[in-house]
Protein backbone atom coordinates (compact mmCIF):
# COMPACT_ATOMS: atom_id res chain seq x y z
CA UNK A 1 0.00 0.00 0.00
CA UNK A 2 1.40 3.30 -0.82
CA UNK A 3 2.38 5.85 2.19
CA UNK A 4 -1.09 8.31 1.25
CA UNK A 5 -4.61 7.10 -0.26
CA UNK A 6 -6.68 8.90 -1.97
CA UNK A 7 -10.72 8.87 -1.76
CA UNK A 8 -13.44 11.55 -2.64
CA UNK A 9 -14.90 11.71 0.72
CA UNK A 10 -13.49 10.06 3.78
CA UNK A 11 -15.56 9.09 6.84
CA UNK A 12 -14.10 9.32 10.31
CA UNK A 13 -16.25 6.84 12.43
CA UNK A 14 -18.11 3.73 11.28
CA UNK A 15 -21.16 4.11 14.41
CA UNK A 16 -24.17 4.13 12.52
CA UNK A 17 -24.12 7.59 11.30
CA UNK A 18 -20.64 7.35 10.03
CA UNK A 19 -21.89 3.92 7.89
CA UNK A 20 -25.08 6.09 6.83
CA UNK A 21 -23.06 8.80 5.69
CA UNK A 22 -21.30 6.67 3.78
CA UNK A 23 -23.19 4.72 2.13
CA UNK A 24 -25.19 7.93 0.91
CA UNK A 25 -22.02 9.21 -0.19
CA UNK A 26 -20.93 6.19 -2.84
CA UNK A 27 -24.51 5.60 -3.52
CA UNK A 28 -24.43 8.79 -5.38
CA UNK A 29 -20.97 8.33 -6.85
CA UNK A 30 -18.30 9.56 -4.61
CA UNK A 31 -15.41 7.09 -4.13
CA UNK A 32 -15.92 6.71 -0.27
CA UNK A 33 -13.91 5.87 2.62
CA UNK A 34 -15.25 4.92 6.01
CA UNK A 35 -12.58 4.13 9.27
CA UNK A 36 -13.36 2.75 12.33
CA UNK A 37 -10.64 2.76 15.20
CA UNK A 38 -12.11 0.17 17.01
CA UNK A 39 -11.30 -3.82 15.50
CA UNK A 40 -14.95 -4.44 15.09
CA UNK A 41 -17.66 -2.23 14.35
CA UNK A 42 -20.08 -1.85 16.33
CA UNK A 43 -19.03 -3.87 19.22
CA UNK A 44 -18.27 -3.14 22.44
CA UNK A 45 -21.94 -2.17 23.10
CA UNK A 46 -22.31 0.96 24.89
CA UNK A 47 -26.40 1.48 23.99
CA UNK A 48 -29.52 1.04 25.78
CA UNK A 49 -30.84 -0.16 21.89
CA UNK A 50 -34.20 1.23 22.05
CA UNK A 51 -35.16 2.78 19.06
CA UNK A 52 -38.49 3.04 16.58
CA UNK A 53 -38.73 1.46 13.29
CA UNK A 54 -40.64 4.70 11.80
CA UNK A 55 -37.50 6.19 9.65
CA UNK A 56 -36.89 2.89 7.94
CA UNK A 57 -38.48 4.18 4.28
CA UNK A 58 -36.23 7.63 5.05
CA UNK A 59 -32.98 5.88 5.26
CA UNK A 60 -34.15 3.33 2.11
CA UNK A 61 -34.47 0.19 4.33
CA UNK A 62 -36.63 -2.37 3.09
CA UNK A 63 -35.73 -5.36 5.22
CA UNK A 64 -34.68 -4.91 9.14
CA UNK A 65 -32.11 -7.11 9.64
CA UNK A 66 -31.44 -9.64 12.10
CA UNK A 67 -31.00 -7.08 14.40
CA UNK A 68 -34.29 -6.68 15.79
CA UNK A 69 -34.25 -8.22 19.04
CA UNK A 70 -37.97 -7.53 20.26
CA UNK A 71 -40.78 -5.16 19.14
CA UNK A 72 -42.83 -3.39 21.99
CA UNK A 73 -46.46 -1.95 22.26
CA UNK A 74 -45.39 0.94 23.32
CA UNK A 75 -43.75 3.38 26.37
CA UNK A 76 -44.36 3.77 30.15
CA UNK A 77 -43.48 6.52 32.18
CA UNK A 78 -43.79 6.30 36.41
CA UNK A 79 -43.88 8.98 38.27
CA UNK A 80 -41.78 8.87 41.60
CA UNK A 81 -45.16 7.39 43.39
CA UNK A 82 -46.07 5.31 40.90
CA UNK A 83 -48.40 6.88 38.78
CA UNK A 84 -47.95 5.75 35.36
CA UNK A 85 -48.81 7.22 31.45
CA UNK A 86 -48.93 4.68 28.89
CA UNK A 87 -47.85 5.79 25.47
CA UNK A 88 -48.48 3.39 22.48
CA UNK A 89 -45.31 2.73 20.25
CA UNK A 90 -46.95 5.04 17.27
CA UNK A 91 -46.70 8.11 19.51
CA UNK A 92 -43.93 6.90 21.40
CA UNK A 93 -40.98 8.78 19.69
CA UNK A 94 -37.69 8.15 18.30
CA UNK A 95 -36.76 5.52 21.02
CA UNK A 96 -39.37 3.05 21.30
CA UNK A 97 -40.48 0.89 18.70
CA UNK A 98 -38.04 -1.47 19.05
CA UNK A 99 -35.13 -3.36 21.26
CA UNK A 100 -31.92 -3.61 19.28
CA UNK A 101 -29.25 -5.84 18.77
CA UNK A 102 -26.87 -2.62 18.59
CA UNK A 103 -23.65 -4.53 17.59
CA UNK A 104 -25.66 -5.92 14.64
CA UNK A 105 -27.16 -2.87 13.84
CA UNK A 106 -24.54 -1.46 13.45
CA UNK A 107 -22.20 -3.80 11.51
CA UNK A 108 -25.94 -4.46 9.33
CA UNK A 109 -25.35 -0.46 8.51
CA UNK A 110 -21.69 -0.71 7.50
CA UNK A 111 -22.83 -3.72 5.35
CA UNK A 112 -25.08 -1.94 3.28
CA UNK A 113 -22.83 0.83 2.90
CA UNK A 114 -20.04 -1.56 1.66
CA UNK A 115 -23.07 -2.71 -1.03
CA UNK A 116 -23.47 0.38 -2.10
CA UNK A 117 -19.52 0.84 -2.88
CA UNK A 118 -18.26 2.30 0.25
CA UNK A 119 -14.86 1.36 1.39
CA UNK A 120 -14.26 0.32 5.00
CA UNK A 121 -10.95 0.06 6.81
CA UNK A 122 -11.31 -1.12 10.90
CA UNK A 123 -8.93 -0.48 13.50
CA UNK A 124 -7.60 2.66 11.59
CA UNK A 125 -7.76 5.49 13.80
CA UNK A 126 -7.79 9.13 12.26
CA UNK A 127 -4.76 10.77 14.58
CA UNK A 128 -5.02 14.55 12.86
CA UNK A 129 -6.26 16.26 10.14
CA UNK A 130 -4.20 17.10 6.95
CA UNK A 131 -4.59 20.96 5.91
CA UNK A 132 -4.33 22.80 2.68
CA UNK A 133 -5.00 26.34 2.74
CA UNK A 134 -6.56 26.67 5.81
CA UNK A 135 -9.06 23.77 3.89
CA UNK A 136 -8.95 19.96 5.73
CA UNK A 137 -8.29 17.55 2.60
CA UNK A 138 -7.43 14.15 4.59
CA UNK A 139 -6.30 12.91 7.83
CA UNK A 140 -3.41 11.24 9.26
CA UNK A 141 -4.07 7.70 10.56
CA UNK A 142 -2.55 4.60 12.33
CA UNK A 143 -3.24 1.29 11.21
CA UNK A 144 -1.42 -1.70 13.75
CA UNK A 145 1.08 0.62 14.20
CA UNK A 146 1.66 2.03 11.09
CA UNK A 147 0.69 5.74 10.08
CA UNK A 148 -0.36 7.18 6.58
CA UNK A 149 -2.11 9.61 5.05
CA UNK A 150 -5.28 9.23 3.74
CA UNK A 151 -6.32 12.63 1.35
CA UNK A 152 -10.06 13.85 0.22
CA UNK A 153 -11.94 16.35 -1.38
CA UNK A 154 -14.47 15.91 1.96
CA UNK A 155 -13.93 14.65 5.46
CA UNK A 156 -16.98 13.76 7.47
CA UNK A 157 -16.54 13.54 10.84
CA UNK A 158 -18.37 11.01 12.32
CA UNK A 159 -16.52 9.79 15.68
CA UNK A 160 -19.16 10.14 18.31
CA UNK A 161 -19.96 12.10 21.38
CA UNK A 162 -16.16 13.08 21.91
CA UNK A 163 -15.50 13.71 18.88
CA UNK A 164 -11.99 14.85 18.27
CA UNK A 165 -12.36 15.49 14.61
CA UNK A 166 -14.56 18.24 15.31
CA UNK A 167 -12.09 19.89 17.99
CA UNK A 168 -9.35 19.54 15.28
CA UNK A 169 -11.04 21.48 12.58
CA UNK A 170 -11.54 24.31 14.63
CA UNK A 171 -15.50 23.13 15.31
CA UNK A 172 -16.47 24.19 19.34
CA UNK A 173 -18.14 20.63 20.12
CA UNK A 174 -17.36 20.85 23.76
CA UNK A 175 -20.11 19.88 25.76
CA UNK A 176 -21.03 21.66 29.54
CA UNK A 177 -21.30 19.58 32.28
CA UNK A 178 -24.74 19.98 32.84
CA UNK A 179 -25.45 19.47 29.67
CA UNK A 180 -23.80 15.45 29.84
CA UNK A 181 -25.40 12.87 30.91
CA UNK A 182 -23.68 10.07 32.85
CA UNK A 183 -24.85 6.52 32.31
CA UNK A 184 -24.63 3.47 33.79
CA UNK A 185 -26.58 -0.07 32.54
CA UNK A 186 -26.77 -3.84 33.34
CA UNK A 187 -28.03 -6.39 31.21
CA UNK A 188 -30.27 -8.14 33.48
CA UNK A 189 -32.06 -11.60 33.05
CA UNK A 190 -34.05 -13.59 35.25
CA UNK A 191 -36.05 -10.33 35.87
CA UNK A 192 -40.34 -9.48 35.91
CA UNK A 193 -41.41 -7.11 34.07
CA UNK A 194 -43.90 -6.35 31.38
CA UNK A 195 -41.71 -7.45 28.27
CA UNK A 196 -43.36 -5.62 25.53
CA UNK A 197 -42.76 -1.91 27.29
CA UNK A 198 -40.39 0.23 27.44
CA UNK A 199 -40.46 1.53 30.93
CA UNK A 200 -39.11 5.01 32.09
CA UNK A 201 -38.85 5.86 35.77
CA UNK A 202 -38.53 10.31 36.66
CA UNK A 203 -37.50 11.53 39.55
CA UNK A 204 -34.96 11.86 42.27
CA UNK A 205 -33.55 8.09 42.25
CA UNK A 206 -31.79 9.73 38.67
CA UNK A 207 -31.15 13.46 39.29
CA UNK A 208 -31.89 15.58 36.19
CA UNK A 209 -31.95 12.19 34.21
CA UNK A 210 -34.12 9.30 34.45
CA UNK A 211 -33.80 4.99 35.16
CA UNK A 212 -35.14 2.84 31.94
CA UNK A 213 -35.59 -0.65 31.50
CA UNK A 214 -35.69 -1.69 27.65
CA UNK A 215 -36.83 -5.80 27.42
CA UNK A 216 -34.74 -7.72 25.20
CA UNK A 217 -37.19 -11.10 26.20
CA UNK A 218 -39.30 -12.51 28.16
CA UNK A 219 -36.87 -12.55 31.10
CA UNK A 220 -34.30 -10.09 29.65
CA UNK A 221 -33.40 -6.52 29.29
CA UNK A 222 -31.46 -3.42 29.99
CA UNK A 223 -31.61 -1.62 32.86
CA UNK A 224 -30.18 1.55 32.73
CA UNK A 225 -29.89 5.23 34.31
CA UNK A 226 -28.89 8.15 33.32
CA UNK A 227 -27.85 11.50 35.87
CA UNK A 228 -26.63 14.60 34.84
CA UNK A 229 -23.28 15.00 35.48
CA UNK A 230 -22.98 18.42 37.28
CA UNK A 231 -25.35 16.91 39.87
CA UNK A 232 -22.48 14.18 40.49
CA UNK A 233 -20.00 15.30 43.62
CA UNK A 234 -18.18 12.03 43.63
CA UNK A 235 -20.32 10.39 46.97
CA UNK A 236 -22.72 8.55 45.15
CA UNK A 237 -21.82 7.26 41.63
CA UNK A 238 -24.44 6.70 38.80
CA UNK A 239 -23.84 2.66 39.23
CA UNK A 240 -24.55 3.39 42.99
CA UNK A 241 -27.79 4.62 41.74
CA UNK A 242 -28.82 2.13 39.55
CA UNK A 243 -27.98 -0.79 42.17
CA UNK A 244 -30.61 1.61 44.79
CA UNK A 245 -33.16 1.62 41.90
CA UNK A 246 -32.90 -2.60 40.92
CA UNK A 247 -32.63 -3.15 45.08
CA UNK A 248 -35.72 -1.23 45.30
CA UNK A 249 -38.17 -2.74 42.33
CA UNK A 250 -39.85 -5.79 43.01
CA UNK A 251 -39.16 -6.88 39.10
CA UNK A 252 -35.35 -6.69 38.78
CA UNK A 253 -34.35 -7.09 42.47
CA UNK A 254 -33.88 -10.63 42.10
CA UNK A 255 -32.51 -10.93 38.46
CA UNK A 256 -28.85 -10.82 37.76
CA UNK A 257 -26.59 -8.58 36.05
CA UNK A 258 -24.76 -10.13 32.93
CA UNK A 259 -22.94 -7.51 31.05
CA UNK A 260 -22.46 -3.90 32.35
CA UNK A 261 -21.98 -0.88 30.36
CA UNK A 262 -20.55 2.78 31.13
CA UNK A 263 -20.81 5.80 29.49
CA UNK A 264 -21.91 9.65 28.24
CA UNK A 265 -24.96 11.16 25.81
CA UNK A 266 -25.04 14.71 25.31
CA UNK A 267 -28.23 16.64 25.83
CA UNK A 268 -27.13 19.49 24.83
CA UNK A 269 -28.93 22.23 22.53
CA UNK A 270 -28.24 22.03 18.52
CA UNK A 271 -24.31 23.30 17.91
CA UNK A 272 -23.47 26.64 16.26
CA UNK A 273 -22.23 25.08 13.31
CA UNK A 274 -21.38 21.80 11.86
CA UNK A 275 -19.73 22.18 8.77
CA UNK A 276 -15.71 24.42 8.06
CA UNK A 277 -13.47 24.13 4.92
CA UNK A 278 -13.33 20.49 3.49
CA UNK A 279 -15.48 19.25 6.61
CA UNK A 280 -18.47 18.58 7.91
CA UNK A 281 -19.73 16.92 11.29
CA UNK A 282 -22.69 13.86 11.73
CA UNK A 283 -24.51 12.04 14.36
CA UNK A 284 -23.71 12.81 17.71
CA UNK A 285 -20.55 14.84 16.87
CA UNK A 286 -22.93 16.94 15.97
CA UNK A 287 -25.14 16.89 18.85
CA UNK A 288 -28.60 16.27 16.92
CA UNK A 289 -29.06 13.84 20.03
CA UNK A 290 -32.26 14.15 21.37
CA UNK A 291 -32.30 16.31 24.81
CA UNK A 292 -34.77 15.13 26.41
CA UNK A 293 -34.44 11.51 26.05
CA UNK A 294 -30.43 11.09 25.07
CA UNK A 295 -31.52 8.68 21.94
CA UNK A 296 -29.28 10.07 19.14
CA UNK A 297 -29.44 7.09 16.66
CA UNK A 298 -31.90 7.68 13.82
CA UNK A 299 -31.09 11.66 13.91
CA UNK A 300 -27.69 10.87 13.35
CA UNK A 301 -28.88 8.64 10.50
CA UNK A 302 -31.35 10.68 9.17
CA UNK A 303 -28.57 13.73 9.40
CA UNK A 304 -25.72 11.43 7.71
CA UNK A 305 -28.02 10.53 5.22
CA UNK A 306 -28.02 14.51 4.15
CA UNK A 307 -24.28 14.69 4.66
CA UNK A 308 -23.29 11.62 2.39
CA UNK A 309 -25.71 13.38 -0.43
CA UNK A 310 -23.96 16.34 -0.22
CA UNK A 311 -20.38 15.43 0.02
CA UNK A 312 -21.29 13.50 -3.22
CA UNK A 313 -23.08 16.60 -4.67
CA UNK A 314 -19.73 18.88 -3.59
CA UNK A 315 -17.40 16.58 -5.47
CA UNK A 316 -19.09 16.32 -8.45
CA UNK A 317 -19.35 20.47 -8.23
CA UNK A 318 -15.46 20.23 -7.46
CA UNK A 319 -16.17 22.34 -4.06
CA UNK A 320 -15.40 21.93 -0.20
CA UNK A 321 -15.62 25.73 1.06
CA UNK A 322 -17.64 25.87 4.08
CA UNK A 323 -19.82 28.18 1.90
CA UNK A 324 -20.86 25.20 -0.24
CA UNK A 325 -20.82 23.09 2.49
CA UNK A 326 -23.63 25.14 4.81
CA UNK A 327 -26.46 23.69 2.56
CA UNK A 328 -26.19 20.50 4.60
CA UNK A 329 -26.26 22.57 7.66
CA UNK A 330 -29.20 24.31 6.35
CA UNK A 331 -31.06 20.97 5.36
CA UNK A 332 -30.24 18.91 8.63
CA UNK A 333 -31.38 22.28 10.68
CA UNK A 334 -34.79 22.77 8.70
CA UNK A 335 -35.74 19.22 9.60
CA UNK A 336 -34.83 18.80 13.32
CA UNK A 337 -33.37 22.07 14.91
CA UNK A 338 -36.91 23.28 16.15
CA UNK A 339 -37.52 20.17 17.78
CA UNK A 340 -34.36 20.21 19.05
CA UNK A 341 -34.45 23.17 20.96
CA UNK A 342 -37.89 22.50 22.08
CA UNK A 343 -37.11 19.26 23.54
CA UNK A 344 -33.74 21.18 25.33
CA UNK A 345 -35.78 24.09 26.39
CA UNK A 346 -37.97 20.99 28.18
CA UNK A 347 -35.35 19.41 29.76
CA UNK A 348 -33.83 22.55 31.30
CA UNK A 349 -37.48 22.80 32.52
CA UNK A 350 -37.92 18.80 33.23
CA UNK A 351 -34.86 18.86 35.70
CA UNK A 352 -36.49 21.70 38.17
CA UNK A 353 -39.07 19.27 38.60
CA UNK A 354 -39.22 17.41 42.00
CA UNK A 355 -40.76 14.73 42.98
CA UNK A 356 -44.06 16.02 43.60
CA UNK A 357 -44.45 17.66 40.45
CA UNK A 358 -43.63 14.63 38.60
CA UNK A 359 -46.27 12.56 40.25
CA UNK A 360 -48.51 15.21 39.38
CA UNK A 361 -47.57 16.06 35.99
CA UNK A 362 -47.71 12.16 35.11
CA UNK A 363 -50.91 11.72 37.07
CA UNK A 364 -52.73 14.30 35.02
CA UNK A 365 -51.26 13.42 31.75
CA UNK A 366 -52.29 9.37 32.82
CA UNK A 367 -56.03 10.23 32.06
CA UNK A 368 -55.48 11.81 28.99
CA UNK A 369 -56.09 9.87 25.42
CA UNK A 370 -52.57 10.26 24.63
CA UNK A 371 -53.70 9.44 20.80
CA UNK A 372 -55.57 12.53 20.43
CA UNK A 373 -53.07 14.52 22.28
CA UNK A 374 -52.71 18.45 20.99
CA UNK A 375 -50.92 20.82 23.47
CA UNK A 376 -54.22 22.65 24.34
CA UNK A 377 -55.70 19.08 25.62
CA UNK A 378 -52.83 18.53 27.69
CA UNK A 379 -53.00 21.80 29.60
CA UNK A 380 -56.97 21.63 29.69
CA UNK A 381 -56.14 18.34 31.28
CA UNK A 382 -53.45 19.31 34.20
CA UNK A 383 -55.70 22.63 34.49
CA UNK A 384 -58.11 20.63 35.16
CA UNK A 385 -56.55 18.10 37.83
CA UNK A 386 -54.09 20.63 38.95
CA UNK A 387 -54.61 24.20 38.31
CA UNK A 388 -51.93 25.24 40.15
CA UNK A 389 -49.39 23.61 37.88
CA UNK A 390 -50.43 25.41 34.82
CA UNK A 391 -47.98 28.22 35.02
CA UNK A 392 -45.35 25.65 35.28
CA UNK A 393 -46.50 23.47 32.39
CA UNK A 394 -47.33 26.72 30.29
CA UNK A 395 -43.83 27.23 30.39
CA UNK A 396 -42.76 23.43 29.50
CA UNK A 397 -44.98 23.69 26.52
C1 LIG B 1 -25.43 4.25 27.90
C2 LIG B 1 -26.00 4.78 26.60
C3 LIG B 1 -27.28 4.41 26.22
C4 LIG B 1 -27.82 4.90 25.02
N1 LIG B 1 -29.06 4.46 24.64
C5 LIG B 1 -29.59 4.88 23.45
C6 LIG B 1 -30.85 4.38 23.02
O1 LIG B 1 -31.47 3.54 23.66
N2 LIG B 1 -31.33 4.84 21.83
C7 LIG B 1 -30.66 5.75 21.06
O2 LIG B 1 -31.16 6.15 19.99
N3 LIG B 1 -29.45 6.22 21.46
C8 LIG B 1 -28.90 5.80 22.62
N4 LIG B 1 -27.66 6.26 23.02
C9 LIG B 1 -26.96 7.23 22.15
C10 LIG B 1 -26.40 6.51 20.93
O3 LIG B 1 -25.57 5.45 21.34
C11 LIG B 1 -25.63 7.50 20.06
O4 LIG B 1 -26.47 8.61 19.78
C12 LIG B 1 -25.17 6.86 18.74
O5 LIG B 1 -24.26 5.84 18.97
C13 LIG B 1 -24.55 7.94 17.83
O6 LIG B 1 -24.08 7.35 16.65
P1 LIG B 1 -22.79 7.96 15.94
O7 LIG B 1 -22.56 7.12 14.74
O8 LIG B 1 -22.93 9.42 15.80
O9 LIG B 1 -21.60 7.75 16.98
P2 LIG B 1 -20.99 6.42 17.60
O10 LIG B 1 -21.97 5.32 17.59
O11 LIG B 1 -20.40 6.82 18.90
O12 LIG B 1 -19.85 6.04 16.57
C14 LIG B 1 -18.65 6.79 16.49
C15 LIG B 1 -17.58 5.84 15.99
O13 LIG B 1 -16.41 6.59 15.69
C16 LIG B 1 -15.28 5.83 16.09
N5 LIG B 1 -14.18 6.76 16.27
C17 LIG B 1 -14.02 7.69 17.25
N6 LIG B 1 -12.87 8.37 17.09
C18 LIG B 1 -12.31 7.88 15.95
C19 LIG B 1 -11.09 8.17 15.27
N7 LIG B 1 -10.24 9.10 15.72
N8 LIG B 1 -10.80 7.47 14.15
C20 LIG B 1 -11.63 6.50 13.69
N9 LIG B 1 -12.80 6.16 14.32
C21 LIG B 1 -13.12 6.85 15.43
C22 LIG B 1 -15.73 5.15 17.39
O14 LIG B 1 -14.95 4.02 17.69
C23 LIG B 1 -17.18 4.80 17.03
O15 LIG B 1 -17.30 3.51 16.50
C24 LIG B 1 -27.08 5.80 24.21
C25 LIG B 1 -25.78 6.17 24.59
C26 LIG B 1 -25.24 5.66 25.77
C27 LIG B 1 -23.85 6.07 26.16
Amino acid sequence: MSDTLEYDVLVIGGGPAGSTAGRFSARNGARTLVIEKRQEIGSPVRCGEGISLSWLDELDIKDVGPWVSRYMNGARIYSPSGYVLEIVEEYAGDEVGCVIERDLFDKDMARRAAMEGADFMVKTAATGLLWKDGCVVGARVKQLGREFDIKAKIIIGADGFESQVGRWAGIYTAIPPKDIMTCFQYRMTGIDVDPDYTHFFMGSGAPGGYAWIFPKDERTANVGLGVQFSRLDGSVTPKDYLDRFIAGHEGLKNGEAIDMVAGAVSVAHPPERSVADGIMLVGDASRVVDPITGGGIINGMKQARMAGELAAEAVDQGRSDHEYLKRYEKRWRERFENKLWRNYMAKEKAMQLDDVMYDKIVDALSELDLRKVRVETILEGVRRKYPELIKEFEDMM
